[in-house]
């Protein structure tokens, strides 16, 4: 079969090798020019940085790509898992580290809280029943095919629903179960990592500490651009084509079946079209004639991310590799990204430095800094005006949490926020995640993998089932490829 792949994101990466290998010939359609979407890299003076991700769980969904498509993983990506998951600093003075590893994290809950452990380790082991029961069929599988219903496991999650706390929000069982705010806060933050309000979200998100606290945080060797340069290096060798600087304007469709994709003036025939571009913008601009699931598309959007890229002149000893500078009131900062449509004075601000690892990354002696807080998806805010305002609250809050003049060690910047992500990768409003999980059902309503309305179209990554982050962005290549292979 011919198949057109319309974008070149990790999604629509994965998918490609998936499907080449499988003996179709696929052409992939980018409209920037290089692969990767939003998981790619920027080079400032003598620094690179990853440009976007930098948490990276469940890096055994990248090895199944090569594994899958008969090859070693070892021969295209190595990584690593970090020891210390997550270092956490506050403006009084605590510190604490969170560990994979549940004995060294309840030791730093009793010596750096003060409070009994357990607790917290009723609450790891709650995540990780929630994962156990949902987690494969809410991420590995269509929730849009009756077969998916029909199995064991579906049976199994349905009989534990009530211990699911479906109905409750993430932030009304953490302060339940947890007997200190911060450990309520550090838990709370997990809905971020799909771009949600740990105050709205249903308290099922809680699965995604599991990722992080139950099976621990990866490094690519090189950074988190490996992840999508060794996929695409990959379908390269299978024989893929990757068309780069083509955006596709349409996606022809007669008779309710894919027929190809048009550029320009240009028509090219396909027998199937995967669309790894944002849904809501798919429909908008190559579907225009196609008649729209409104209620799915118009969703609230994920929030979206201020990102400073920092070359640090002088090395910082106390920092290592993930922290997180955390706010003073998370419950207001939740309420300015989700609510007010802005950003607070005292964000939480998450500080990733690949050169701690990548010795390439910074010249000798200085480190790369990502420093990013969560705003709001672009709704018309003025964001000259914010994101001047960003910098001055991150760099305050550096200075008195880290006690520190950071801005004179700034030796080089750069500056992503929502309408440079937008226009970069195409993403509606500038979301990170495609569309935010803040009903308490939404999680499991987002874009099927497969056109109920046009055959042979499809779509996979962060705007479609089962959601945005590197994990789901594979999983729904997955369902994709292996939908239309069956
Ligand atoms: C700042 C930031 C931080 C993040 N942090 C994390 C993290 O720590 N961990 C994590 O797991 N995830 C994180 N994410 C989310 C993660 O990056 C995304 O969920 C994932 O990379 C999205 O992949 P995708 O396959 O949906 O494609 P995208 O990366 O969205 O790429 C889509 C591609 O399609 C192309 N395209 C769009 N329209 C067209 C068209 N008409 N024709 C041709 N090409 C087109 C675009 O140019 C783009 O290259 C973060 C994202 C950002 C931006």
């Amino acid at each position: 079969m011919k198949i057109a792949i319309v974008g070149a994101g990790i999604a629509g990466l994965a998918a490609a090798a998936r499907l080449q290998y499988a003996g179709h010939q696929v052409d992939v359609f980018e409209h920037q020019n290089y692969a990767g979407g939003k998981l790619t890299q920027i080079k400032v003076g003598n620094y690179r940085f990853d440009a976007g991700p930098s948490i990276f769980t469940m890096p055994q969904y990248v090895d199944e790509v090569f594994s899958i498509c008969g090859k070693d993983p070892k021969d295209y990506f190595e990584y690593e898992y970090v020891d210390d998951v997550c270092n956490y600093f506050w403006e009084d003075g605590t510190r604490m580290t969170s560990y994979a590893d549940i004995e060294k994290f309840a030791k730093q809950v009793e010596e750096q809280l003060k409070v009994d452990s357990q607790p917290v380790r009723n609450m790891v082991a709650k995540n990780q029943f929630k994962f156990e029961t949902v987690g494969d069929l809410f991420i590995r599988k269509s929730l849009h095919q009756l077969k998916t219903y029909l199995s064991l496991n579906t049976l199994r999650a349905v009989l534990r629903t009530p211990r699911l706390q479906l109905f409750q929000s993430m932030n009304q069982v953490n302060s339940k179960a947890l007997n200190h705010p911060k450990l309520v806060q550090m838990f709370n933050r997990f809905a971020t990592y799909n771009g949600s309000n740990p105050y709205e979200a249903s308290s099922i998100l809680n699965l995604v500490g599991h990722l992080e606290l139950g099976l621990g945080i990866a490094l690519p060797k090189g950074g988190m651009h490996d992840i999508s340069q060794s996929v695409y290096k990959l379908a390269q060798d299978l024989g893929v084509q990757f068309h780069f600087g083509q955006k596709v304007d349409e996606i022809l469709v007669e008779n309710k079946k894919t027929k190809g994709i048009r550029i320009g003036e240009k028509k090219m025939d396909y027998d199937t079209v995967v669309c790894n571009m944002d849904v809501y913008f798919a429909y908008k601009h190559l579907l225009p004639n196609a008649s729209k699931p409104t209620k799915v598309l118009e969703q609230p959007r994920s929030s979206s991310g201020i990102v400073f890229y920092w070359g640090i002149k002088k090395e910082f000893p106390e920092l290592i590799l993930h922290n997180a500078l955390m706010t003073e009131d998370s419950e207001k900062e939740f309420d300015c990204i989700f609510n007010k449509k802005t950003i607070t004075d005292d964000p939480t601000i998450y500080i990733n430095i690949t050169s701690k690892h990548c010795k390439e990354d910074a010249p000798k002696g200085c480190e790369n800094w990502f420093t990013m807080i969560n705003v709001p998806h672009m709704e018309g805010q003025n964001w000259d005006e914010l994101v001047a305002h960003a910098r001055k609250v991150i760099i305050a809050k550096i200075n008195r949490t880290l006690n520190t003049d950071i801005e004179k060690y700034i030796e080089v910047e750069e500056v992503f926020e929502p309408r440079i992500i937008q226009n970069r990768t195409l993403s509606y409003q500038g979301s990170l995640y495609g569309i935010s999980s803040n009903s308490r059902t939404g999680a499991f309503f987002r874009h099927s993998n497969a056109s109920k309305r046009i055959k042979d179209l499809y779509f996979c990554g962060g705007s479609v089932h089962p959601g945005g982050g590197i994990p789901l962005c594979l999983s729904s290549a997955k369902i994709v490829a292996e939908t239309i292979n069956s």
